[in-house]
């Protein structure tokens, strides 16, 4: 859709540093630090703690005016001594911001000063300025910074296979590591919050929560079998690094929602660990099989617009049209390299065309949809005005989901998690119009 306009209106993604410290909250005992303006920890903290519902330790640098003039090599210094001295982390992930980016403080050499200090505590720098890419940029740039300082091969093969997860959420996870398990094999979650974000109540609050990948799992990804990255867009740098680096094999998503995606998940997983399919999975995926036949009827010809991380939209329009849905439009903020050939591909091979917004923002999106109409719209809290105007369920998917309690508990991938996202597709449809007479025929 040629854009005619100077502006972005409501655009379906957020800053670097969100994404960066989503990678650094799944790493144990890590505490992100934001090099910039108290604002830019903030903002994201209240977005994680709407989403999550729990506290997030976020610290800052806190630069004001003087050090946009002067610098802010002052600041991050004494704030990672001040993290040192009253956290005690094992690491501090340390990412940029706009402010720091734009004065051009060189945080790699800035933190040489503390490379011969007794202390264990490990110090990684991701570059994220927020004017260029998004969210998923600061994710990708700040996993990739974890593997680059501490990824190390021993020479001893691990029989382990890495997981890059990209922003996804603990049921995801979780989801993720059930199906490893089930195959028989052990992994290396980059980066596991599946703990980190979903604990118990605890008193007195511990300084991190149990759970987390361990600073020597990170180490350890050097070492692996293979690695797979659920989404190309976030985590594919870090994928490619180990590769390159010490020639552990990347695999670059797609990411398992749906059918096909979950058994090409499948496949590479078995592939890469030379392990036979196993009997309960096949059990699982006949589930899911028989969970769409079950909706079929509900669901046949309804017209979905789906928008949000490109990665996440790409896989649920693929499974949309394999539920006999048809997916109207498909909207990203964030440019991917396989985004618009995947959705063509899969408007092809079902005879559904569907309108592609790539870069694009939630107003286009509205724009687009008073003319190809839809039944439902899937996607995060951000689209619930959109839902509101066309008198439409939204079906809520992905971060950040704050009108709603609880979607992080929930998977949406693999096939227990697809089963999850049918049922929820279903219900709003049935739940929003029910007319038996259209419904049935
Ligand atoms: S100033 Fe930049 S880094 Fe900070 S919150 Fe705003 S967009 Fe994000």
């Amino acid at each position: 859709m040629p854009e005619k306009r100077c502006v972005t209106i409501n655009p379906p993604k957020m800053c670097q540093p969100i994404g960066a410290i989503y990678a650094y909250i799944g790493v144990h005992a890590c505490i992100p630090l934001v090099h910039g303006s108290q604002g830019c920890a903030t903002y994201p903290r209240y977005n994680f703690c709407r989403h999550f519902r729990e506290p997030i330790e976020v610290a800052t640098t806190s630069l004001s005016e003087d050090a946009a003039v002067y610098g802010g090599a002052k600041n991050l210094v004494a704030a990672i001594r001040n993290v040192k001295n009253r956290m005690h982390p094992e690491l501090i992930g340390i990412m940029t911001t706009c402010l720091s980016e734009t004065i051009g403080d060189d945080v790699r050499s800035i933190i040489k000063e503390f490379d011969n200090d007794a202390d264990e505590v490990e110090l990684i720098a991701a570059s994220t300025p927020s004017y260029v890419g998004t969210h998923l940029t600061g994710y990708d740039n700040a996993v990739k910074a974890l593997v680059e300082t501490l990824a190390c091969n021993n020479g001893i093969l691990n029989n382990k296979l890495n997981i890059i997860t990209g922003l996804i959420n603990p049921g995801d996870i979780n989801e993720i590591k059930h199906m490893l398990q089930i195959i028989g094999v052990e992994s290396i979650i980059l980066t596991d919050i599946s703990q980190t974000m979903n604990t118990p109540i605890q008193f007195p609050k511990p300084h991190f929560s149990e759970g987390g990948t361990a600073k020597a799992e990170i180490a350890d990804t050097a070492n692996s079998l293979g690695t797979i990255s659920l989404a190309p867009v976030t985590g594919g740098a870090a994928a490619k690094f180990l590769e390159r680096k010490f020639s552990v094999p990347a695999v670059l998503g797609p990411a398992p929602i749906g059918v096909n995606n979950t058994d090409t998940f499948v496949k590479n997983v078995l592939r890469l660990t030379d392990r036979p399919i196993p009997k309960e999975l096949e059990r699982e995926r006949g589930l899911l099989l028989d969970a769409m036949v079950d909706v079929h009827h509900y669901l046949y010809g309804k017209r979905a617009a789906i928008f949000g991380d490109p990665d996440i939209v790409a896989a649920i329009v693929r499974f949309a049209a394999e539920a006999g849905m048809r997916p109207v439009v498909a909207c990203t903020a964030t440019a991917g390299p396989s985004f618009a050939k995947e959705i063509k591909a899969v408007a092809e091979e079902y005879d559904c065309p569907v309108e592609i917004l790539e870069k694009s923002d939630l107003f286009a999106l509205h724009e687009v949809l008073k003319e190809a109409g839809a039944e439902v719209l899937i996607g995060n809290s951000k689209g619930k005005d959109i839902a509101e105007d066309h008198n439409i369920p939204l079906v809520r998917v992905g971060f950040p989901v704050y009108d709603r309690v609880g979607c992080f508990r929930y998977p949406i991938m693999g096939y227990n998690g697809s089963i999850h996202l049918l049922d929820m597709v279903t219900n709003a449809i049935l739940d929003h119009k029910y007319d038996p007479d259209k419904l049935h025929q």
